[in-house]
């Protein structure tokens, strides 16, 4: 039978389902989705989903009999504000945050769960105390209090796989893909691995590349080692990728890549809008003008300092 909190947080995420569009209407503030995939007594996945405006950026809440254990969390403070709601609705205690990739978008909230140890592999970790301060830096300028003025520190670094409540955790790090470094948390017993922002489901996907060679050999790891997986994603909805979500993927970076080297002189609101132009139904838009910033403001410049 489901405990009155694990009810309370079910009934909570089909209201979250059912009034985002009322609510929404009502008041500024819209409401991130929940999913939940039941894969056995033992283990409850709970994807919640934030809106378009927050790049449709996806925490997983993974529910062992006695634990939860979360993959990164979320980029505006009032979608974290919710998750930790629905987190604190379960009803059990939150072990542990595994950190996919330094990117802002998968930590700024992790400022509402300061009591849960951070989990990361090393590069990772690295990335983070580099890169912490621009991102806030940066994300503040543009967003203001609606993004987090802390640094997150990773307090534990992953050396090996380890099993919590019976479940088996391992993990694997992916080089130069959507991000410099990322992991895949997978749990091999369910064969469900949280693959984060090497893949989009309906979704744009951070595309500031100047080489997309090595994200698309990881993309074809991925429909070679992981056809047979369950994979959950790191942005769009659902937050479950679908069979043809890789191959999507994969032409979306060639469009992407097109798109860059189609004219040495395209600016940035051109890149934007190209983009845009090519896929005009997808979420997650906001990761579009992103990429075209990076593209123009760190990543060209770099190339034009190269010694020729
Ligand atoms: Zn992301």
């Amino acid at each position: 039978m489901l405990s009155f909190n694990r009810l309370l947080a079910r009934i909570g995420a089909v209201l979250v389902v059912v009034s985002s569009a009322s609510v929404a209407a009502q008041s500024s503030q819209m409401l991130g989705h929940v999913s939940i995939t039941e894969l056995d007594k033992q283990l409850t996945i709970h994807s919640f989903t934030a809106p378009e405006e927050s790049e449709l950026v996806n925490s997983h809440i993974i529910e062992t009999p006695n634990r939860l254990i979360m993959i990164d969390g979320q980029f505006f403070r009032d979608y974290a504000k919710q998750l930790r709601g629905y987190v604190d609705g379960l009803g059990k205690p939150l072990d542990r945050v595994y950190l996919s990739h330094q990117h802002p978008d998968h930590w700024f909230g992790l400022e509402m769960f300061a009591e849960t140890p951070i989990y990361a592999q090393a590069e990772i970790a690295k990335e983070l105390e580099a890169k912490a301060n621009m991102f806030i830096k940066v994300r503040r300028k543009e967003f203001g209090e609606r993004v987090t003025a802390t640094p997150a520190h990773v307090d534990n670094v992953i050396t090996s796989a380890t099993t919590i409540d019976g479940i088996k955790f391992e993990f694997e790090l992916v080089k130069d893909a959507e991000a410099d470094y990322q992991t895949i948390v997978r749990l091999p017993q369910y064969k469900v691995a949280f693959v984060q922002d090497l893949l989009s489901n309906n979704a744009h996907a951070f595309f500031a590349k100047l080489d997309f060679s090595s994200w698309q050999t990881q993309l074809n790891y991925l429909q070679t080692h992981y056809s047979d997986w369950r994979l959950f994603i790191g942005h769009g909805f659902p937050a479950e990728a679908d069979a043809d979500a890789i191959t999507q993927q994969q032409q979306y970076l060639e469009t992407a890549e097109r798109i860059v080297n189609s004219d040495e002189n395209i600016d940035q609101a051109a890149m934007t809008e190209a983009m845009l132009k090519e896929y005009p139904s997808l979420g997650a838009a906001p990761l579009v003008d992103i990429s075209s910033m990076f593209f123009h403001k760190i990543l060209k410049p770099r190339l034009e300092q190269q010694p020729q």
